[in-house]
């Protein structure tokens, strides 16, 4: 049964940070970022990439049929027994009610825990202004919070840095809008299913040992 888990949070609350984090301690858990599919597919010119580039250009989501056959493309072909971390989906209601009618039919799964990653408003500006993102592995740093080792180089997989198009300011605040517009009440859709977790996310060590300990205890928030 795929054992589905998922970050919830604004634009630059840490969702990638994290869930490199947390595959660090559970290298058997898939990580799986809509975002980074989406950039894939853009980069290889698929017709899904050329689909979502006009939304991605501009911060606004793409359409949630869209997304998610790339989900339930990506389900199908992995592996049954595992947890999926999912970061950066679903993004909308309707992608929430898909997403389970995909499980619910398949009989394949469920979603055990959502994780929410709280952090103020500031810090997610600040944090999102210096991010900088591999284009080989799709792992986040910041210029000066989180810099790699060497510059412009990425520390796990040697591949080249660079900032994302859609880290401007412009497009930045469109994304937050959006996220309080289509996102922020999955918070209550989860919260009705007894499946959210509100965790820190100001450290990603902090959120990270949240999340694992919150995985080993009891369902439900407390
Ligand atoms: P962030 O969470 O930092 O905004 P992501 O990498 O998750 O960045 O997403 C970047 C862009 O990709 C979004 O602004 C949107 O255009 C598109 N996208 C990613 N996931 C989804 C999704 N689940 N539904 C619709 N659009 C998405
Ligand atoms: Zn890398």
């Amino acid at each position: 049964m795929w054992d589905v888990m998922i970050l919830l949070g604004a634009p630059g609350a840490g969702k990638g940070t994290t869930a490199a984090g947390l595959v660090e301690e559970r290298p058997d858990w898939k990580h799986v970022s809509t975002g980074n599919m989406l950039r894939e597919a853009l980069q290889s010119g698929t017709q899904v990439g050329l689909e979502a580039k006009q939304y991605m250009e501009k911060g606004e989501l793409v359409p949630d049929a869209v997304v998610m056959k790339i989900v339930a493309e990506h389900l199908r072909v992995g592996p049954k027994d595992a947890v999926y971390l999912f970061d950066g989906f679903p993004r909308t209601d309707e992608q929430a009610v898909l997403l389970d009618q995909f499980l619910s039919e398949s009989g394949e799964g469920r979603v055990s825990r959502v994780f929410l990653l709280e952090v103020a408003k500031e810090v997610l500006v600040e944090r999102m202004s210096g991010r900088i993102v591999c284009r080989d592995c799709g792992a986040v740093y910041h210029l000066t919070n989180m810099p790699p080792k060497q510059e412009g180089v990425c520390d796990s997989c040697g591949g080249e840095l660079y900032q994302r198009a859609d880290d401007n300011r412009e497009t930045v605040l469109n994304r937050f809008e959006v996220y309080e517009k289509q996102t922020a009440s999955l918070i209550s859709y989860y919260r009705e299913r007894d499946v959210l977790v509100p965790v820190d996310g100001l450290s990603k060590a902090v959120a990270v040992k949240a999340i694992l300990d919150a995985v080993a205890g009891p369902v439900g928030e407390s």
